[in-house]
């Protein structure tokens, strides 16, 4: 009888309220890792390894890295504003274009 062993890939959702795919822009986009497990008879017994966390659209397979700073929702986007002066910020800043002050996302 032969010991059937390897390491495989294991999905875990972590996060599984969606989020705006920045490529299709639905909510489908859900936070996942991909670990690695240690596996007997194909059934996962040791965790190996512990991947990063990302976000994958369940409709386009799209992939954004949760660590990125390139992520952003369209909402989000919206509702960017200095906190000084109140200026709009379309896309992301360190400074304020209307102002120059140091910019803190206030995404409420
Ligand atoms: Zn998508
Ligand atoms: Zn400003």
């Amino acid at each position: 009888m032969f010991l059937i062993v390897g390491i495989a890939p294991k999905t875990k959702i972590l996060d599984h309220s969606p989020r705006i795919c920045p490529a299709c822009g639905l909510a489908q986009a859900r936070l996942k890792r991909v670990d690695s497990y240690f596996n007997l008879f194909f059934i996962p017994l040791i965790r190996v390894k512990k991947g990063e966390p990302f976000i994958i659209c369940d409709r386009c397979e799209s992939i954004t890295s949760e660590t990125t700073s390139g992520y952003y929702s369209p909402w989000d986007k919206k509702k960017s504003r200095c906190n000084s002066c109140g200026g709009t910020l379309d896309g992301e800043f360190k400074y304020c274009p209307h102002c120059g002050k140091p910019v803190t996302l206030n995404i409420s």
